[in-house]
């Protein structure tokens, strides 16, 4: 129950991780003097709750008229690794049982699945001298 509660409210805030994401996708792009950005690799966590769809939808609305504008945003999903410390267990928890397969004592800590980063990003730069 408490899982669920914690996905909706990270839900909520897909909008405002998505304006960081672009944030930095436009701060890249001008540095490195690209005219268009192609792609963005995002790195996401199975446990954020990001859906890829809604970061998309959001990300398209967002972008319009900028270099980002059109961009795809390309995701790889960092599956949930608990490790127990009582037996030194890693395993992949499902959402209702975070008990150690192992020895059934409660994880204690989260290995990955956490993650939400801009890995990389792709761009296009005008070439040098071309009128447009
Ligand atoms: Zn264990």
């Amino acid at each position: 129950m408490r899982f669920a509660l914690c996905v909706l409210t990270l839900r909520m805030h897909e909008l405002s991780v998505t304006e960081e994401i672009l944030k930095i996708t436009l701060e890249h792009a001008r540095q490195a003097d690209a005219d268009r950005v192609l792609t963005v690799n995002l790195v996401v966590g199975e446990l954020t709750g990001f859906a890829g769809e809604s970061i998309q939808f959001y990300f398209d609305l967002l972008s319009k008229g900028t270099e980002a504008e059109k961009a795809l945003l390309s995701i790889k999903r960092v599956p949930t690794q608990a490790h127990c410390k009582a037996c030194r267990e890693d395993f992949s928890p499902d959402q209702m049982n975070w008990a150690c397969p192992r020895c059934g004592g409660l994880m204690d800590e989260v290995v990955s699945g956490k993650e939400f980063y801009v890995e990389s990003i792709e761009v296009e730069s005008r070439p040098e001298g071309a009128a447009e």
